[in-house]
């Protein structure tokens, strides 16, 4: 079976085609600047050079009008006929209370994506125009939906309310959601593979850092708490924002500068982070640079960036009475491992010990890098959220033809 993975946003569309016997990547690539002047598509065939095009794409439906061309190319395409396809599954950043899995596309499914486009409004809209436009390009593939929201379903109450009035959550479903779900989900699987346990006997707090960021309490394979909440602006300090802070700057800021709600949005989500603290930039590398040429601001960003890591960790280690593994995943985790060491160095008391030489190495395998000895085992694995919406499409798509 074959199963194209799309990721629609707003002027943009990734997308990966599977080909699920042996789960290998067929073909990637991405269309950029939809809706704008020269609009750019990026294939690539897995050990060949990457092909450009660049040509005027006005909406999604020829974006993926452009993707299908690629992919059944006489010279770069990977398929014969773009009938080859078996289903499309989309990556949805938002399920609200209404997903807990995986679904189908239906016409319900549908109107209840539409109904959650209030709580992610620059994300939802975009993955409808994806599944729209696939609708117009492929009529007879079934689609499937994988939320970013869905693997925290599991979280109780006690986690995802906020301790405000209730009628908030009746009214307007304000609770924490949670988000980076499918990324969670899968590492805590590769992690329970790799210790070699099964998941419902492990403690786990699973750490995706990339440029957003967020930490999840896993207790028997379900996620029990998450940093992230209504929106991805809680929790970790993350490249460009906030993360935590007390809610009453929020109308403070806006009386003395002045500033409007939208205007104050943006500079939580945009103009906050390691990019605020260091003045340099958002990006682990250039902060880490910036700190070993001598750059004291890029140093504090640093330092508060992994305190309130460490901050959660000891947090969640507390909401599941112990820790059994820490996980490290997305850009930073699974490449720095100057924060992970700094993360680790404070949390000896929960009997964390990190193995320096394994900490080091480079490898894009998932591996464990804590001592022999150490009572909580780390463990670095490299997220593929991708290969689980192959996956979940495929499984969902069988179960159907097999009714
Ligand atoms: P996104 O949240 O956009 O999916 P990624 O998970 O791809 O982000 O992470 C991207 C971030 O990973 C970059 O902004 C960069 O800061 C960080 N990163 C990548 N490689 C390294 C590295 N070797 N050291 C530190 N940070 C890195």
């Amino acid at each position: 079976m074959k199963v194209l993975v799309m990721n629609a946003g707003s002027s943009s569309l990734k997308y990966q085609l599977y080909d699920m016997r042996d789960e290998t990547v067929l073909a990637s690539g991405r269309v950029e600047r939809i809706g704008m002047d020269s609009s750019i598509v990026t294939h690539e065939v897995p050990g060949h050079p990457e092909v450009r095009d660049v040509s005027e794409i006005l909406d999604h439906v020829t974006a993926v009008k452009r993707v299908a061309d690629m992919i059944v190319h006489p010279s770069h395409g990977v398929l014969k006929d773009i009938k080859e396809i078996d289903a499309v599954g989309h990556r949805v950043v938002h399920g609200g209370e209404v997903f807990k899995e995986s679904v189908l596309v239906t016409q319900e499914v549908k109107l209840e994506i539409r109904k959650l486009f209030d709580l992610a409004p620059l994300h939802n809209p975009a993955h409808m125009m994806g599944i729209t436009a696939v609708e117009a390009n492929l009529p007879d593939v079934p689609q499937a939906v994988v939320f970013d929201t869905a693997f925290h379903q599991t979280m109780p109450q006690t986690a995802y309310l906020y301790p405000i009035p209730t009628v908030l959550y009746r009214r307007h479903k304000i609770r924490r959601y949670g988000f980076h779900g499918t990324s969670h989900h899968y590492v805590s699987d590769q992690a329970a593979e790799v210790l070699g346990k099964p998941l419902a006997s492990i403690k786990m707090i699973s750490c995706h850092i990339g440029n957003g960021a967020s930490i999840t309490a896993i207790q028997g394979g379900k996620s029990v708490d998450t940093s992230m909440g209504l929106t991805p602006l809680e929790g970790l300090m993350m490249g460009t924002r906030s993360g935590d802070l007390d809610p009453a700057i929020v109308p403070f800021t806006m009386n003395k500068e002045e500033l409007t709600l939208s205007e104050v949005n943006s500079m939580l989500n945009k103009h906050s982070g390691l990019l605020a603290i260091s003045g340099i930039s958002s990006d682990m590398r250039e902060i880490v640079q910036a700190m070993d040429e001598g750059d004291r601001n890029a140093q504090l960003a640093f330092d508060m960036y992994t305190y309130r890591m460490r901050k959660y960790i000891g947090a969640y280690a507390a909401a599941m009475n112990g820790v059994d593994a820490i996980v490290f995943t997305a850009g930073v985790g699974e490449n720095s491992e100057r924060l992970r060491a700094a993360v680790c160095k404070g949390l000896t008391f929960l009997g964390v010990e990190l193995d320096t030489f394994l900490n080091s190495e480079h490898s894009k395998s998932a591996r464990i890098i804590s001592t022999a000895d150490s009572k909580v085992q780390v463990l670095v694995v490299p997220t593929n959220e991708e290969l689980l919406i192959a996956r979940d499409t495929y499984k969902l798509v069988k179960e159907q033809s097999n009714k």
